[in-house]
């Protein structure tokens, strides 16, 4: 996977976001560090005295600060929260939370098929977006927001790079003749976007790759479970489900379910 890192230097030393407004701001720390923690960001800081262009400093940090406390009255700002995701993935954290996931689920696959019956047929079920293909590049620039036009766009060029550890999963339970399925809320229409895509991450030899009717109106829980109902009745035992979504892994057919971190939107 293509870890995508800032150039910011204080990103990548994995400083706290409040310590980068603080670094970028020019505002001096206060000895104790859990005062941060007591009240609003006014409170916190404190600016170097004399010193003109630390005071305005410090009062712009001291409103980003607000932005970021929530109180009884006003929720957190949208602001604050766009920021701590960005700092999730730019601090490594959303990579390790993915590795994470992926070494779960491998070792599960390893205990199962070492208690594999003679003849059972074992499977395993895969999401994409988030869970194999990563859009990282995409959210990112949409500002977390979703515009049909542009993500379609961005399917058609295929260009999505591989969660490398879920794609050495894949691989994985390929060497030990398990069937994927990937099993996909992208519509119909995508289907030869993503083929494209999968192919270009060196992801071959999977089973199946079910992808929801155009014409769609349930949720996408529902159209993953029937999809896992009908491969447990070709006579498939499912062991694994892996997803993102709550929606990949509700509703059964499947002996472990494995979620994988996301927190930059949520499909139903
Ligand atoms: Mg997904």
């Amino acid at each position: 996977m293509r870890n995508p890192v800032s150039a910011d230097p204080s990103a990548r030393a994995g400083l706290p976001v409040v310590d980068r407004m603080r670094q970028i701001a020019g505002v001096k720390r206060r000895t104790d560090p859990r005062a941060e923690l007591s009240g609003s960001g006014l409170q916190c800081f404190a600016p170097r005295a004399g010193h003109a262009r630390r005071a305005k400093a410090w009062v712009a940090l001291g409103l980003l600060s607000l932005g970021g406390c929530a109180t009884l009255d006003e929720p957190r700002n949208l602001d604050a929260h766009k920021q701590e995701l960005r700092a999730y993935v730019e601090t490594g954290a959303y990579a390790r939370g993915l590795e994470r996931s992926a070494a779960e689920a491998t070792r599960w696959i390893e205990q199962r098929v070492a208690r594999r019956s003679d003849g059972e047929q074992l499977a395993i079920v895969m999401d994409l977006d988030e869970t194999l293909l990563l859009n990282w590049t995409r959210i990112d620039a949409s500002d977390f927001t979703y515009v049909r036009a542009d993500w379609d766009r961005w399917v058609a060029e295929a260009s999505a790079p591989a969660i490398q550890p879920m794609l050495d999963l894949f691989h994985y339970a390929r060497s030990k003749n398990v069937d994927v399925f990937f099993i996909t809320g992208r519509p119909e229409r995508h289907r030869r976007d993503t083929e494209r895509n999968l192919q270009r991450i060196g992801c071959d030899g999977y089973r199946g790759l079910s992808c929801a009717p155009d014409d769609w109106k349930g949720t996408a829980a529902e159209f993953k479970m029937a999809r896992r109902r009908q491969i447990v009745g070709e006579g498939r035992t499912i062991i694994a489900n892996i997803g993102d979504q709550a929606s990949d892994l509700v509703g059964g057919f499947a002996e472990r379910t494995f979620k994988v971190p996301n927190p930059f939107y949520l499909s139903k």
